[in-house]
């Protein structure tokens, strides 16, 4: 528990140390706001965060953090998201494929020299976003 700025509103509060550093009464908001994209990429799969944005009113920052969180997915490399470690353009998240492997190996702290990191193919054409979700089997 320490005490954080809230991303939306910048109040300060108690931040339980997990989850999107947001206010309850911001938390909420974040929720309602979720729904609306998800609802919309539901309707527009592989929508640009320009597109979600124009669509929804939400701000592309809002986009961007729920892709940091990895609660959003960008299908293409768009740019807006970089490695924390080394600047590559990523997908989701904070690290690219890469650096993720690296620190993985290294916590480990085994290391195989056989093992290559895996690389994410992406198309061209899929430009866009989709919402992570690991139990959607259509
Ligand atoms: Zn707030
Ligand atoms: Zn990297």
């Amino acid at each position: 528990m320490s005490v954080q700025s809230c991303k939306r509103c910048n109040i300060l509060f108690r931040y339980p140390d997990v989850g999107p550093q947001l206010c309850p009464v911001c938390m909420k908001k974040d929720e309602a706001d979720f729904e609306i994209v998800r609802q919309f990429l539901t309707e527009h799969p592989l929508s640009s965060g320009q597109e979600v944005h124009k669509a929804t009113g939400i701000p592309i920052e809002t986009i961007i953090r729920w892709l940091k969180d990895e609660r959003l997915v960008s299908i293409a490399v768009t740019g807006i998201l970089k490695c924390e470690n080394c600047g590559a353009p990523i997908l989701s998240g904070k690290l690219c494929t890469e650096c993720r492997y690296m620190l993985a190996k290294n916590f480990k702290g085994v290391a195989h020299k056989t093992d290559n990191p895996v690389h994410i193919k992406t198309k061209h054409e899929l430009q866009g976003m989709q919402f992570l979700n690991k139990h959607n089997q259509s």
